[in-house]
């Protein structure tokens, strides 16, 4: 099996299928306007579909396609059809923010598409407006439980905790989800990409979350699924679902990340706190064997020293500190989450 310099094993892919999007998130992409990548720079299902077979062929067992939107990518579900039916993938899924669900699940499940996480970081409609800038909260939600009404499972609901902001929304999400049947997952706010002005008086940790939770709704731990997903997970005490907190910030989960990124232009990136990932659309576009790609990912990944969340760590917890703007990243919205 391929493994990097700290043993960790190549099992995840995440695949960007587009960096646009319909909404313009404080702590993702705050700018109305950005340089999008030119149309015909973006790899098209074919390359997609053909990369993601090498990667399977390495090892990768777990795909989730992101963006940007993934559902503004037009046809997405060809794209599902394509990958689900890879044999020696498990396991498929979307992170979408939910606003052209509604539409789409029909078409996404025909395809295979059996699981789904949404993103919804508040309940209150000015405040969702105010953090989501063009969202419409009331889509998102008709996209969630048109979703449920197709049977997708499980659905789990991810909102990001910033302090201020939305801290006193943890309940309300709770409860929200508890009542309606999906899994909530809270992830601590991150200082992905260069654009949101993430510091760590902003980061409500773990630990805070749980005990907000805890008060009100005991939970027992779970665990991480495999030992290796990013979300630590718990169960609610009166036996009513689960929640999963993904802590990157308070306890980085480097030690065990398996997963491998790639963006809608084709770079492969192994971190989601990259500088730079290698152009895989080149060597696809230069008519490449599939044995000279898989050699490219393979050295690429056995070469893998990424820990950045440790790293970080180990700077905020020392005299030197840090400071996210001294570290230029790729955006987070052409890199996918
Ligand atoms: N547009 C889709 C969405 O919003 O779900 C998919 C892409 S988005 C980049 C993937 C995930 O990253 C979302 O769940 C989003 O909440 C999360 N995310 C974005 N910025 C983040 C940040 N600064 N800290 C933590 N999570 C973040
Ligand atoms: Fe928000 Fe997702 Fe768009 Fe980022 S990619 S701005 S998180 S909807
Ligand atoms: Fe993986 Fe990088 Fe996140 Fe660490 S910081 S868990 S290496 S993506």
């Amino acid at each position: 099996m391929l493994r990097d310099i700290y043993n960790r094993p190549l099992k995840g892919l995440r695949i960007s299928v587009t960096d646009r999007c319909n909404f313009r998130c404080t702590y993702c992409m705050p700018f109305d306007e950005y340089e999008w990548v030119d149309k015909k720079e973006i790899l098209t299902f074919e390359e997609i579909a053909r990369l993601a077979g090498l990667f399977v062929q390495l090892g990768v067992d777990k795909i989730r396609l992101t963006g940007g939107e993934p559902l503004l990518r037009r046809d997405l579900e060809k794209l599902i059809r394509k990958l689900s039916s890879l044999s020696g993938l498990k396991d498929l899924c979307l992170t979408t923010n939910g606003s052209l669900l509604a539409e789409k699940v029909s078409a996404l499940k025909s395809a295979g598409l059996r699981r789904i996480n949404v993103s919804l970081d508040t309940l209150n409609p000015e405040k969702f407006a105010r953090i989501r800038r063009w969202g419409d909260l009331a889509k998102v939600l008709e996209g969630l439980f048109t979703a449920k009404s197709y049977g997708l499972d499980p659905i789990k609901v991810n909102a990001v905790i910033e302090r201020g902001v939305n801290d006193d929304d943890i309940l309300d999400l709770v409860e929200f989800s508890r009542k309606n049947g999906f899994t909530i997952r809270f992830i601590e706010y991150m200082d992905v990409g260069n654009s949101n002005n993430w510091t760590s008086e902003k980061l409500v940790s773990k630990k805070e979350i749980l005990a907000i939770i805890n008060a009100r709704y005991p939970v027992r731990e779970v665990g991480r699924n495999k030992g290796s997903a990013p979300s630590v997970d718990y169960e609610f005490i009166d036996g009513q679902g689960e929640v999963g907190v993904i802590a990157s910030v308070s306890e980085p989960f480097c030690s065990s990340c398996s997963r491998a990124r790639l963006t809608a232009e084709g770079k492969l990136v192994t971190c989601l706190f990259s500088a730079t990932g290698y152009d895989l659309k080149a060597l696809l576009r230069h008519g490449a064997t599939e044995e000279e790609i898989i050699e490219v990912i393979s050295a690429i990944w056995r070469k893998r020293t990424d820990r950045y969340s440790d790293e970080r760590l180990e700077a905020m917890n020392s005299a030197r500190g840090y400071r996210a703007k001294d570290h230029k990243k790729i955006e987070m919205i052409s890199l996918g989450g």
